[in-house]
């Protein structure tokens, strides 16, 4: 996934795509967001774009450096996480051992600390010393959830930016196949026309189990809004179809094929 793929942050996202495209870096920055803000995966993207060989300002998720970086395997990028509940003073201390090394694939070495929040007052204390003289290219990334937990002399040395919930792509995809079939189910259709599109979107198991997560929100919203069409659903309709796909659920994870339990699905709502 690459920067321009993450929706819900269009100011955010221009400006991360600015800075790494002109190379106008600072060496700290703090995302902060909530917790089902997936703010790894908005940190590694922030890097592809940094350290992409073909798409400076993007990635391009086909050179070296952005594969490592998908694979986790990056050796320029060292994530620091919590050691049980906190982010201690010893491991901020390798930390600093290791960025005083040269970085080893490219001109910089990226640092990307998980849940900064829980770091304790003295691993807080021993990293802004790397803050305020950080080595020749370094950039730290803090991930917060509450900045008010980073103590201000941090923060006065970071640029924050705040992270809004985001669907990838991906997600408004799959939304869009789940509300086409759940349309064409309540029209009931004819079986060969959704078994067809069925085939077209879920053709393995990891796309089926996506689909019916997306399906059952569509069902479970139609229960709260109030719309002109929600109210065709009769509740009783609803209910069957989310318990339905639960069932075919729970068959996917039991290894019955991907087109036995979808196809049984279709049959069992449409009837
Ligand atoms: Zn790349």
């Amino acid at each position: 996934m690459i920067l321009k793929e993450i929706d819900g942050n269009d100011k955010l996202i221009e400006r991360l795509e600015y800075l790494s495209a002109s190379g106008n870096l600072s060496h700290a920055y703090v995302f902060e967001g909530d917790s089902c803000v997936n703010k790894v995966l908005l940190a590694d993207c922030f890097i592809k774009a940094i350290l992409c060989e073909e798409n400076k300002g993007d990635g391009c998720e086909k050179c070296i450096t952005c594969n490592k970086i998908n694979h986790g395997n990056h050796e320029d990028i060292i994530y620091v996480d919590a050691d049980g509940k906190s982010i201690k003073d010893e491991a901020i201390e390798e930390l600093q051992s290791k960025i005083k090394k040269k970085p080893f694939f490219g001109d910089r070495n990226i640092v990307v600390i998980k849940h900064a929040d829980t770091m304790t007052i003295r691993a807080q204390n021993r990293l802004l010393k790397t803050l305020e003289e950080p080595p020749q290219g370094t950039i730290i990334i803090l991930l917060s959830e509450n900045i008010e937990n980073l103590v201000q002399t941090i923060l006065s040395r970071c640029v924050v930016f705040r992270v809004n919930p985001f669907e990838t792509f991906e997600y408004g995809a799959i939304k869009e196949q789940a509300q086409l079939l759940v349309k064409m189910l309540f029209n009931k259709e004819a079986f060969y026309l959704v078994k067809s599109k069925l085939n077209e979107f879920a053709e393995d198991k990891d796309s089926a189990m996506k689909l019916l997560d997306s399906m059952e929100l569509i069902y479970r919203d139609l229960t709260i809004i109030n719309t002109k069409e929600s109210r065709n659903y009769r509740k009783d309709y609803i209910y069957k179809a989310v318990e339905l796909i639960e069932e075919a659920r729970r068959d996917l994870q039991r290894g019955i094929s991907t087109g036995y339990a979808m196809k049984n699905l279709i049959i069992k709502i449409g009837g």
